[in-house]
């Protein structure tokens, strides 16, 4: 008879990129034969995928230790703040294991001390695209680890390293197998997409009959060519940006920059250790909107970066309004533990100063986006549908990525199916969502 399968309930915290570890060490789980239980409590054991970016990040990621230990108590943690064990064996001693990021091989060796794995496993339930924690039409896809920049805000590179890109080849055939998996769109995620096969001197792999180097412009051309939407993230500002804007107006890959300008400011952007003068930045979109009029910009920004002054955030307010950013994200900013923005000597920004300019970024940036929202009323638009409740639904355009960016709320007198792509009027907008009728 069969040894019953150990049962492992996961806890996944963080950004996409986490979300991609988590998905990779769930599928090597089931394809061992794991059970991914509900709750932790009856579980044999809990992983805990951890976020260690900002201070209130790992807060979270803690109190998520915390409850595992007292639901279950066989807890292992892996993810960026398994990058310091210290500071988790101060609070939580008895966990099993720590692990950092992306080290998968350790995290099952902890797994199956733990908890080893089941006599019989059943590796033919695994589906060969793996276990995805996205729905099914839209899936992450992640092509390198960790950044060679050292922004002065950020500790990503303490904590995961240098950039370490996969093989082009490598990467393509993960994409090809969602695409025939049923993924109608696909999320390429990295720390710095734009710098990706920097690492590995843009080394050329064999995908199907040919050669494909590993650079920025080459694999977005590939995946461009397998007839899904592919959408980029985190893009650095870098001057060979340009290239792929062309191959968003041929509208081979969606017309779509997810760019963290983090501000607008020379003087904050040096003390950031950013590179891009704003001005200059600002031409740059407009030649890039010239080629591919309907270009969105999704971006995040910084306020109350030491030092920043009115001078300094004025010219973001302005920026933003001249760049039309159609969605941005703006954070506080966060003294975060072992960032060296904290030791440039630079004055604080009062806290009430940060918190007021952060609802001026906010009502500027809701007004940029509704007048850009506005000039989609009336037009024909394609739509992923993300939800559907018989003849309505919730879905997203080209110019919006899932999570953090805007929807579309629609009506149909055909039923709606998630993961279909629709054509839909819009009727109505507003900051930052769409009203539309599928036609
Ligand atoms: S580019 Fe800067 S902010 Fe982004 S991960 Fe690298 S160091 Fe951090």
């Amino acid at each position: 008879m069969a040894t019953p399968a150990p049962r492992v309930s996961f806890v996944s915290l963080g950004c996409p990129k986490a979300l991609v570890d988590s998905e990779r060490i769930i599928t090597r789980l089931r394809a061992e034969g794991y059970e991914i239980a509900r709750k932790h409590d009856g579980a044999d054991l809990v992983v805990v995928n951890t976020c260690g970016f900002l201070d209130s990040a790992r807060d979270e990621s803690l109190q998520a230790i915390g409850a595992a230990m007292s639901e279950n108590g066989k807890v292992i943690v892996t993810g960026c703040l398994g990058a310091e064990p210290e500071a988790i064996r101060e609070k939580h001693p008895g966990v099993l294991a720590i692990t950092g990021p992306q080290a998968y091989e350790s995290v099952m060796a902890a797994v199956h001390e733990a908890a080893p794995p089941a006599h019989d496993p059943f590796i033919d339930l695994l589906p060969p695209q793996g276990i995805k924690l996205t729905p099914r039409h839209y899936a992450y896809l992640k092509i390198s680890e960790g950044c060679n920049h050292r922004c002065t805000f950020c500790i990503i590179p303490a904590l995961r390293g240098d950039l370490v890109s996969r093989p082009a080849a490598d990467v393509l055939r993960e994409a090809e197998r969602l695409a025939k998996a049923g993924v109608k769109e696909l999320l390429v995620v990295s720390q710095d997409t734009s710098a990706y096969g920097v690492d590995i001197r843009y080394e050329a792999s064999k995908w199907q009959d040919r050669e494909v180097r590993a650079k920025f412009y080459d694999l977005t051309r590939e995946l461009g060519d397998l007839g899904i939407w592919v959408r980029l993230h985190y893009v650095y500002p870098y001057p060979h940006v340009d290239e792929v804007i062309p191959l968003m107006a041929e509208g081979k890959v969606l017309p779509y920059l997810d760019i963290p300008f983090q501000h607008a400011s020379p003087t904050v952007l040096r003390n950031m250790r950013r590179p891009a003068h704003g001005d200059k930045t600002l031409d740059r979109i407009r030649r890039w909107r010239e080629i591919c009029p309907d270009l969105a910009i999704r971006s995040t920004f910084i306020v109350g970066f030491p030092g920043e002054t009115d001078e300094d955030f004025e010219m973001l307010l302005d920026w933003i309004e001249e760049a039309k950013i159609d969605r941005a994200g703006c954070f506080k900013f966060e003294p975060v533990r072992g960032a060296q923005a904290n030791d440039l000597g630079l004055p604080p920004v009062p806290a009430e100063v940060m918190e007021s300019r952060w609802h001026r970024f906010m009502a500027k940036q809701q007004k940029v986006s509704a007048a850009i929202q506005k000039k989609k009323v009336g037009k024909r638009l394609q739509v992923i549908i993300d939800e559907a409740n018989g003849l309505h639904g919730k879905g997203r355009t080209k110019y919006d990525a899932p999570e953090i960016d805007g929807s579309v709320h629609l009506q149909s007198r055909r039923p709606l199916r998630v993961g279909d792509i629709v054509t839909a009027k819009v009727d109505s907008s507003d900051a930052y969502d769409l009203y539309a009728t599928v036609v």
